[in-house]
């Protein structure tokens, strides 16, 4: 993809996160950021200027719907976040009417458009975007458990000194409570990973992979830097076509949702959806995890 144009719908805490972790990148040429709160914005884009002084190839500046939707990868970030002992699907009924709205007011979309979710719930809006943008689902995507991944993956790798990358496992299904971790197929260098752990201890690194945006938001009320690296992450993905396998929430036919499961990500989006062969407990889970989400999408759709 050439030096791409990005846009981010929603320059809240997540938005200008994410627009920060992309511009120490060169290879952005535009970031476009969008929010119904313009004097925020504009504030967040000249505050963000002062950090482009050592990357003079890279704009960033304030857009309306319509310019984000003839971008190259939009990421949408516009909506409520989680209160301390709020779920992701609490906020669910708000965000809705926020993303319906937003992609609405996209039209017309770019027809190469990528999409990534951000916003909460991110699973189901992912849903709900590919209802209402008339794109092919395998250009949007949400970012979903590439973060729990990554976690897990971090809280392994201090318990066995090895670096999280080598570390082969995923967290699949929803983005949220009901998120499964594919321990029956985990590995470090072919080993099975269930060999180096006690079943108890394993339990107790998928809870708190499981809790640890609740303990974050408890604390300091969001969180920001973990997705803001997964998602310039995936824009890596796209913009070099690297078909890199990582954890996405996607269409996946066989439950008819979107849910979290390894992806191969290149320039046009999802280029195959892997489920691993789980467990029969894991695949149960699996199945609960689209169930819970399938119903909450039927009060929508
Ligand atoms: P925030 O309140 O700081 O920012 C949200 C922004 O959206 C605000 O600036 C607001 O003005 C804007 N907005 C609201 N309605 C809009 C509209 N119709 N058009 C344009 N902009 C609009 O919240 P945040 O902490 O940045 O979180 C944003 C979302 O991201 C939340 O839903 C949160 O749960 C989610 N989130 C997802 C992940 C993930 O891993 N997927 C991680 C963290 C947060």
């Amino acid at each position: 993809m050439k030096r791409p144009t990005i846009a981010i719908i929603g320059a809240g805490t997540v938005g200008v996160t994410t627009a920060y972790t992309l511009i120490q990148q060169p290879h952005v040429a535009n970031i476009i950021l969008v929010d119904i709160n313009e004097v925020r914005c504009k504030g967040e884009i000249d505050d963000l200027s002062d950090a482009l002084s050592f990357n003079p190839v890279t704009q960033v500046t304030i857009g309306a719907l319509k310019d984000a939707a003839q971008a190259d990868i939009v990421i949408i970030t516009a909506g409520l976040p989680q209160k301390p002992g709020q779920s992701r699907l609490d906020l669910l009924d708000a965000n809705y009417k926020i993303i319906k709205s937003i992609v609405q007011g996209m039209q017309p979309i770019n027809p190469n458009l990528i999409m990534i979710m951000v916003t909460n719930p991110v699973d189901i809006l992912t849903y709900v975007a590919q209802q209402f943008s008339g794109l092919p689902k395998q250009q949007i995507f949400g970012s979903g458990t590439l973060l729990d991944t990554q976690r897990l993956r971090s809280l392994i790798s201090a318990k066995i000194n090895v670096s999280p990358q080598s570390i082969e496992v995923f967290v699949l299904g929803e983005h949220g409570d009901n998120q499964v971790v594919s321990w029956s197929t985990a590995t470090v260098a072919g080993k099975p990973l269930a060999q180096f752990f006690a079943k108890k201890e394993l339990d107790n690194l998928a809870k708190q992979t499981r809790d640890k945006a609740y303990n974050i938001i408890a604390c300091k009320g969001s969180t920001a830097y973990g997705v803001a690296t997964c998602i310039a992450a995936y824009c890596n993905t796209i913009i070099f076509d690297t078909k890199t396998i990582v954890p996405v929430s996607c269409y996946v036919q066989q439950f008819d949702v979107c849910m979290n499961v390894p992806a191969v990500i290149g320039q046009k989006g999802i280029e195959q959806v892997l489920l691993p062969s789980l467990d029969t407990q894991e695949s149960t889970s699996l199945q609960n995890a689209a169930v819970v989400l399938k119903s909450h999408i039927k009060t929508l759709l």
